[in-house]
């Protein structure tokens, strides 16, 4: 572990949101990201419920920005993602948008993590399918994200982020562009996690 790296432990007093108890520990690792900067991940644990949380900052100011990336191939899927828990992450060819919601935490992922994050929120729909329609629709939908998962479908990763706190590291196929004002003010809207189960777009 490189020198500017390290893990701060300390316990404050504040209470847990699941259980109330007050025994929180709270972990601060810092990391410094070649070509972007300091980020700050810091996790909450609660020791009493287990319950977590983290959420990034990134040291640096930022602008409310969109992130676009245009993947194809299987390297693609290693570029480093930083979400913090205001963004909105859209995947358009399979229709899925996530958005910021009260559980939204920040992650430190790649395009595989965050695309296998996707892939467990359709496990769960599999198991709750409310019709045979539905179901047909959501094995499609993996059947999807696999090909994308083994490079044989292109697809686009888009995060919008109004705190700026999030980031893409890579330096091809990246289109970085400043939120507008009314842009910012129309994100925060819709479920968690909204998948359309109408049909796929074809190429
Ligand atoms: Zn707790």
């Amino acid at each position: 572990m490189p020198d500017n790296e390290g893990i701060i432990e300390s316990t404050f007093k504040i209470n847990c949101p699941a259980c109330g108890s007050n025994e929180i520990l709270i972990n601060k690792h810092l990391s410094e990201v070649p070509y972007y900067g300091k980020i700050l991940l810091i996790t909450f644990k609660c020791e009493r419920c287990r319950y977590k949380f983290n959420e990034t900052y990134i040291l640096d100011e930022k602008a409310p920005q969109r992130y676009i990336l245009k993947c194809g191939e299987t390297k693609d899927l290693n570029i480093r993602i930083i979400k913090s828990g205001n963004s909105t992450v859209h995947i358009p060819e399979l229709e899925i948008d996530i958005y910021p919601g009260p559980d939204s935490e920040g992650i430190i992922t790649n395009v595989e993590g965050l695309l296998n994050r996707v892939k467990d929120v359709i496990m769960l729909l599999k198991r709750n399918y409310k019709s045979l329609e539905e179901l047909e629709r959501i094995i499609e939908k993996l059947e999807f994200l696999n090909d994308m998962l083994e490079g044989k479908r292109p697809f686009t990763i888009i995060i919008e982020d109004p705190s700026g706190n999030s980031a893409i590291i890579t330096k091809e196929n990246l289109t970085i562009e400043n939120l507008t004002p009314e842009e910012i003010k129309n994100l925060d809207t819709g479920n968690q996690f909204s998948i359309d189960l109408g049909d796929l777009v074809e190429e």
